[in-house]
């Protein structure tokens, strides 16, 4: 686990990243956590990209096994009950956990655009467990009390290293596609998240958040 300020990403970790995604990984500003074996699982990036895009996601979930247990999660519908258990305590720990994120973030830059928005549904929806699993990797235990649950449910671990039995050349399958969307609206503070998801014998298909927007366009930085 890693948090601002970063060392310089290395050569060997871009290039590990960019396998990770199957396209060439842009704007990264650290390596936030990583494997047992020292591979990159999460990345920080530019909070805007060099093209001028605002993008929130300050913690990327890059590993493939990570995301595809993570995707695993989100399909069994964990999402409702990791939600509501946002009361008291726990609500208190997320929202300081979204506190630390903008804070972590603002180390690269205040970007009006996307001012107060953090990720994941954080400071108060459960929307997108990469961002949070993500976050809880970045941050370490105890920071993200969802990110936490869910990392703790899922079938992978930072402690196990599953790298090689994650081939990450089919995860992506749009490179040239621009990075996020940004959306603005007081009511819908969300970004277009895209997450790679791994099926056993078929290409990866893409999970767009918000899932009410079903758009299938973009790509992580
Ligand atoms: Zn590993």
């Amino acid at each position: 686990m890693t948090r601002p300020p970063f060392e310089a990403p290395a050569e060997s970790d871009i290039a590990e990243v960019s396998r990770q995604l199957g396209r060439p990984a842009r704007d990264v500003v650290g390596i936030a956590a990583r494997c047992v074996c020292g591979a990159p699982t999460v990345v920080s990036t530019r909070p805007r990209l060099a093209d001028g895009t605002p993008f929130p996601t300050f913690y990327y979930l890059t590993h493939p096994a990570a995301t595809a247990a993570v995707s695993t999660l989100e399909a069994e519908g964990r999402m409702p009950a990791l939600a509501a258990l946002l009361e008291g305590d726990v609500a208190s720990a997320y929202r300081a956990a979204h506190e630390q994120y903008l804070a972590d973030r603002a180390h690269y830059g205040d970007v009006p655009e996307i001012d107060g928005i953090s990720a994941g549904g954080m400071p108060d929806r459960v929307k997108c467990l990469h961002a949070l699993v993500g976050h809880a990797l970045a941050a370490g235990p105890g920071v993200n009390p969802i990110g936490d649950l869910a990392l703790a449910e899922s079938s992978w671990s930072p402690d196990v290293c599953q790298c090689a039995a994650a081939p990450a050349d089919e995860a992506v399958e749009t490179p040239d596609a621009p990075a996020v969307i940004p959306v603005e609206t007081p009511d819908a503070p969300a970004v277009m998240l895209v997450e790679p998801v791994e099926t056993p014998d078929a290409p990866a298909v893409m999970l767009v958040e918000p899932v009410e927007t079903p758009t299938p366009s973009g790509a992580a930085p």
